[in-house]
């Protein structure tokens, strides 16, 4: 450990406020690439070459020496006006660190400086993840694609949480964030005078009956224990009060817990839009975007970071959330644990996306210690197998 905390601390939070006032969308993180690599290497810790063009890989420790795991944090920031008037707010208008990534990169710079202290005492290699394009772009694929997964064991990774209070870990085996699914239906019929409804095909509907239909996947198809949400978020028809349209548009998102549930209800979700067009006489089309899958924890390694982080946290089962997560990518080709760190925890605090989203200071330090208790005691469980 370093000799003062609170000092070493103070210049977090001041890192932190940098990056939090000049936040920069996905895919564009060129500043805050720059930010990272420059702490880094003021610290004397090893960049890794990358095809990446934004986001940084770096390493400490030695692979020969024993096991190579991964920690991940994100980078990116959302299109959101600020406004939560903190003193250090956004300077770029319109984009906003809603989502607290300025706190995980940071409680990941954090922890890097503390193993490169101690790096002597790792029986291993860590490599850390500065990863792009969390939010909507699939940035993981990426880094999975640039090869820096292929020798690692299994990489941590956490999300700040606002409902918990600084000190505090919420962690849970299996499903902790969702998989997304997003869908667009069009459907198709035959515009008509609204007062001769019989020479038209009612696209409208149509189009109500097959929304209220799909609320009934989740009351009656999936077991009551299994959390899946249908949002219809957006609907489309018409121009005026007195033309029955030839087009109607709708789309939302699916979010579930397992792949057997996921693909059941997008399965459902199909027949039940198809046989609905079928009774109206309309016709459909369904367009599929693909979110990432389940945050999937692995249930020997998180009972090991379990019981490792109460030595320095008050540690909950977590609630999973139906947000989603790219984390969830690795976790589709290693185990991978994937932590909610207390950054708020008043009862007012905004959720994360919110235009007066804030995180508090006082939770760096359980973020830094999440990962570097956690590499210690990971690289002796691989060493110990
Ligand atoms: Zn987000
Ligand atoms: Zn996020």
């Amino acid at each position: 450990m370093l000799e003062n905390w609170q000092t070493f601390e103070d210049e977090l939070v001041k890192i932190r406020h940098q990056i939090h006032q000049n936040p920069e969308l996905s895919n564009q993180e060129f500043e805050t690439t720059k930010l990272i690599k420059n702490q880094l290497d003021k610290w004397h810790i090893k960049i890794v070459d990358t095809v990446l063009k934004t986001g940084v890989i770096a390493e400490i420790g030695d692979g020969s020496n024993g096991a190579t795991i991964a920690l991940r944090a994100d980078i990116d920031a959302l299109p959101i006006i600020e406004k939560t008037g903190l003193a250090y707010s956004s300077k770029n208008i319109g984009v906003m660190h809603a989502c607290g990534h300025d706190f995980h990169l940071t409680s990941l710079l954090g922890a890097a400086r503390l193993l490169k202290a101690n790096e002597g005492q790792l029986n291993g290699l860590v490599r850390l993840i500065f990863q792009p394009a969390e939010e909507n772009y699939r940035g993981a694929l990426k880094v999975i694609k640039a090869g820096h997964l292929k020798d690692v064991k299994v990489i941590i990774g956490d999300h700040n949480h606002p409902q918990l209070l600084p000190g505090e870990i919420g962690l849970i085996t299996g499903g902790i964030m969702a998989a997304v699914d997003q869908f667009m239906v069009k459907i198709i019929g035959v515009g008509t005078h609204a007062a001769n409804p019989h020479l038209g095909k009612d696209v409208i509907v149509a189009m109500s009956q097959m929304i209220n239909q799909l609320q009934a996947i989740v009351a009656r198809n999936v077991s009551p224990a299994d959390a899946v949400v249908i949002s219809v978020t957006r609907i489309e028809a018409g121009n005026t009060w007195n033309v029955l349209p030839d087009t109607a548009v709708f789309e939302g998102t699916i979010r579930s817990f397992s792949n057997q549930n996921r693909q059941y209800v997008k399965d459902r979700f199909s027949t039940i839009v198809k046989q609905t067009a079928e009774i109206y006489d309309v016709s459909t089309s369904i367009r599929w975007i693909e979110g990432p899958g389940v945050t999937n924890n692995d249930i020997e390694l998180t009972n090991v970071i379990v019981a490792n982080s109460k030595k320095f946290a008050k540690v909950f089962k977590a609630a999973p959330s139906n947000g989603g997560e790219d984390f969830a990518d690795y976790q589709a080709i290693l185990p991978g644990v994937f932590a909610f760190i207390g950054s708020n925890g008043k009862p007012n605090a905004s959720g994360w996306h919110h235009s007066d989203f804030t995180v508090r200071d006082e939770g760096l330090k359980t973020a830094v210690l999440y990962y570097v208790e956690n590499s210690y005691r990971l690289l002796e469980y691989f060493d110990e197998k």
